[in-house]
């Protein structure tokens, strides 16, 4: 948070609002910061089941002074709920303990070309909203002399996509991994989304998308960005 006066306000120990924007340029623009999530150093010294107790209190009191009636039976175990899918789910690769262990093979097909997984389906969550990014990610590497199991591609997708997160970093994310993983700079990664904060409320667009794309090594070139195109156009 910061006021007019160029004072900030630290939450916690962790600066807010690092690159010294107001919020009120902020104001509803996606806005990213940086290639990895901005974490408190202590972020996990709390236990996850610490968390979703300190959770499910927090978000009663939000319902609570929205005027709902947590005597309900309907509402009376939200909190709890919505407690456990942020810890456990739908924020759970916030925990590098959640990260998927990965085993390579070698090439011996001696396959030579791009592989393309393609349309991977994603649920991930704008964190400027908290409301959710639906999407498809394809996802292609050229190997070095390793390959991947296939679910994996699938998985790292998912690991990145279960964060708070903007588009371009959930881009960014998913290939420097893969790079690392695969030992190449070869990888490309295109993400085509619909973010429900623009669809649903402010702006309410429901037909736009947002495409990022990542090309690193020889994905960088014209004739492989058009290969790639034509083996994920529909
Ligand atoms: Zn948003």
């Amino acid at each position: 948070m910061e006021f007019e006066n160029g004072t900030q306000i630290k939450i916690n120990g962790h600066n807010s609002n690092p690159k010294r924007f107001t919020d009120d340029e902020i104001g509803d623009d996606h806005f990213y910061t940086g290639i990895d999530t901005p974490l408190k150093p202590n972020a996990f010294e709390i236990s996850d089941e610490d968390k979703k107790i300190r959770i499910a209190e927090l978000f009663a009191e939000i319902m609570d002074v929205m005027g709902l009636d947590l005597s309900d039976d309907s509402l009376r175990g939200t909190p709890n709920r919505v407690a456990k899918m942020y810890i456990d789910e739908i924020f759970s690769g916030l925990h590098p303990k959640n990260k998927p262990k990965v085993a390579l093979f070698d090439n011996k097909y001696r396959y030579q070309q791009m592989l393309v997984e393609k349309n991977i389906t994603f649920y991930s969550n704008c964190e400027h909203h908290f409301v959710p990014i639906v999407g498809k990610a394809h996802v292609a590497y050229i190997s070095s002399g390793k390959v991947i199991g296939l679910s994996k591609l699938n998985r790292i997708v998912q690991y990145f996509a279960k964060r708070p997160q903007v588009q371009e970093r959930l881009t960014n994310q998913i290939a420097i991994e893969l790079k690392q993983i695969l030992n190449t700079e070869d990888v490309a990664v295109i993400i085509d989304a619909k973010h429900l904060c623009v669809s649903s409320r402010g702006i309410k667009d429901d037909t736009s998308a947002t495409v990022t794309s990542y090309y690193g090594g020889v994905f960088n070139t014209p004739d492989k960005i058009t290969e790639l195109q034509n083996y994920i156009k529909d």
